[in-house]
């Protein structure tokens, strides 16, 4: 298939609206090849993704962003996927100039003083990982789901990710509630990061993530100390993002 531009992608949005995540993943395999790649940062969806990878014997590359700040758990629960589906993570880390740079004129815990801080950080650690990590593909695939924040609400199953030279994403989770996410683990005893049963539905980098209390929002342990609007660490930038960014 030729890459989908954003008139076929309005197709494969309908068609895929009802689609399985098999269905899905299944598709993408099979337009995409070694050209599609699967983002894994451990969390519960990730995890389901990976099983279902597995269980559909895809050899969809699988792909981790090691930031060097994540938890013990994610790099334990990482082991245990490498030993569960015998896969081997394409691991991309930040740029050691650029980190060494931003540790030694600002110091390991920069980015709790500034929101351009945090992007600062988030940028070295994580984004231009990923545009490596994308580099040469033409789609990738993740496990984001509406529910899980204000800025993901309206996430279509597949689109154009306008932020990576307008390559093919998948959301084949788009539609999950966070029950069914849970109901898939424990029914096919699939890896999970032990921190979500310690309150930490959401789980990014060590310093940046805490648990949460009963009642809050599952994404309030992230960048707690920011507005809901800025929960992104720039990972998933979508076309309206984008937008409103070049509007500034
Ligand atoms: S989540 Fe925190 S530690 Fe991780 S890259 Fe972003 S700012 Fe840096």
């Amino acid at each position: 298939m030729s890459q989908p531009t954003s008139d076929s992608v309005l197709l494969l949005q309908a068609r895929f609206d009802q689609a399985s995540a098999e269905e899905i993943l299944r598709w993408g395999d099979r337009e995409f090849g070694g050209d599609l790649t699967l983002a894994c940062s451990f969390g519960a969806e990730d995890v389901v993704l990976l099983d279902i990878r597995s269980k559909l014997g895809l050899a969809t590359p699988v792909f981790v962003l090691d930031t060097g700040r994540l938890h013990e758990e994610t790099y334990d629960t990482m082991r245990r996927c490498q030993e569960r589906y015998v896969i081997e993570f394409q691991v991309y880390a930040p740029d050691t100039a650029r980190l060494q740079s931003l540790i030694r004129s600002k110091g390991p815990f920069s980015f709790y003083e500034s929101f351009d801080n945090r992007k600062e950080c988030c940028g070295i650690r994580k984004v231009e990982p990923l545009r490596r990590a994308l580099d040469g593909r033409r789609a990738w695939v993740t496990g984001l789901r509406r529910e899980q924040s204000v800025t993901r609400e309206g996430l279509p199953k597949v689109e154009l990710d306008e932020a990576h030279n307008g390559i093919f994403k998948m959301n084949p989770l788009a539609d999950w509630a966070e029950d069914q996410v849970w109901n898939y683990i424990r029914a096919n005893d699939v890896p999970y990061n032990a921190l979500h049963d310690r309150g930490y539905p959401s789980i990014g980098c060590a310093p940046c993530t805490r648990a949460i209390q009963p009642g809050e929002h599952p994404r309030a342990g992230r960048w707690w100390w920011e507005q809901p609007e800025h929960k992104e660490c720039g990972l998933h930038l979508r076309a309206i993002d984008l937008k409103e960014r070049r509007a500034r």
